[in-house]
């Protein structure tokens, strides 16, 4: 049974970025298949989030989600912390993944920083709390952006490890022997990897100090505009052949931006603009940009508006979403040995 699941933070600032690389995708994947976009919340809080914000923020991604164009009566649409087998899964997984395993997740040791002494145990156990989200409903395919590769390839590696290690107790069960299925990271398209527009050797992100580094959701068309035009580039054309673009990270960024905002590739952008100047093919950008973002900007500007609806959204997506992940827990329980009720 092939299934999608994937999340996104509430971790305030939206960018173009989460965008292109996950809730754009989310979108083009509800025709072929049964999916789950999950509001993150439990992931949010391996950082500190002030209460209020994070209600706020909580809401403010549904509505990016369903502005997008998600449907949340035929897919479901829930935040994490309504269904507590996220939570219960990610435990027996902290008991399964290896120390080892962790030490080499780069995303921690990024967001850890230095102070590393101080980094909540949460942000640590983070990729085993991902694992759960994804195999408590034995999800087959997860669209992410490239930035999450690693952590995707854990959840492989731990899904592989229960069903070794359990492998007795699953067959004496008479469930299949491949209990959690290996999912599949989806991270294709021209844009997996949306880089900040002030550096291009950093990833567009929301927790990115400078404004300017990103185009949020919720930026008018005024601010979009000025952030492209003083976005980071070479003094150089635009470059002329793909394989050009491999040397030139902020034209690289720009055209696959562009790319992946007009559906097309890379290399139709530069048949189209290869040679000419920055200038010329920003104004391009930001017409496309504002084009493509206004109308959702608009929509979640309305859905936030009227939070009493996306929380019924979230309510009725949370209760199919226990329906499934509550069947995983009790295979689980029954597998692991525990007595239940
Ligand atoms: P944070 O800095 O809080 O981690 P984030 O911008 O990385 O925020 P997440 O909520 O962690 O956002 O990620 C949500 C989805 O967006 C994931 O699938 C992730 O891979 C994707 N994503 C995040 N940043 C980018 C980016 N710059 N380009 C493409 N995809 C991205
Ligand atoms: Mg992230």
């Amino acid at each position: 049974h092939e299934r999608v699941f994937s999340g996104v933070q509430p971790t305030g600032n939206l960018h173009l970025g989460n965008y292109l690389g996950a809730i754009k995708r989310f979108v083009e994947l509800q025709d072929r298949f049964e999916c789950l976009y999950c509001v993150v919340d439990l992931h949010a809080i391996t950082v500190w989030q002030d209460p209020a914000e994070l209600k706020k923020s909580i809401r403010e991604v549904a509505a990016a989600f369903l502005a997008a164009g998600v449907d949340g009566t035929k897919h479901i649409v829930f935040n994490q912390s309504q269904v507590s087998a996220h939570a219960e899964l990610a435990w027996i997984f902290n008991c399964v993944a290896r120390l080892g395993w962790l030490n080499r997740m780069t995303q921690f040791k990024e967001k850890a920083g230095k102070d590393r002494e101080n980094a909540s145990v949460g942000l640590y156990a983070y990729p085993n709390l991902m694992a759960a989200d994804i195999l408590a409903y034995r999800a087959t395919h997860v669209p992410v952006g490239e930035d999450q590769k690693q952590h995707l390839e854990l959840a492989r590696d731990i899904a592989q490890k229960f069903n070794n290690d359990f492998s007795k107790s699953i067959a004496d069960l008479g469930l299949a022997e491949k209990f959690f299925p290996q999912p599949e990271p989806l991270i294709a398209g021209p844009a997996t990897r949306v880089m900040s527009l002030r550096d291009g050797a950093r990833k567009m992100s929301k927790s990115e100090p400078s404004d300017a580094s990103r185009i949020n959701l919720t930026d008018d068309a005024d601010q979009i505009a000025a952030k492209i035009r003083k976005a980071k580039t070479d003094p150089l054309p635009l470059p002329e052949t793909v394989e050009e673009m491999k040397t030139r990270p902020e034209a690289d960024n720009l055209i696959g931006i562009y790319a992946a905002l007009a559906d097309s590739d890379a290399a139709a952008v530069i048949a189209q603009f290869g040679g000419q100047q920055f200038s010329q093919f920003k104004q391009a950008l930001v017409d496309l940009t504002v084009s493509k973002l206004a109308p959702i900007t608009a929509e979640m500007k309305r859905l936030v508006a009227d939070p009493g609806h996306i929380d019924q959204v979230l309510g009725s997506g949370a209760e199919r979403a226990e329906a499934i992940a509550g069947e995983t827990m009790n295979h689980v329980k029954d597998i692991v040995g525990f007595v239940r009720r």
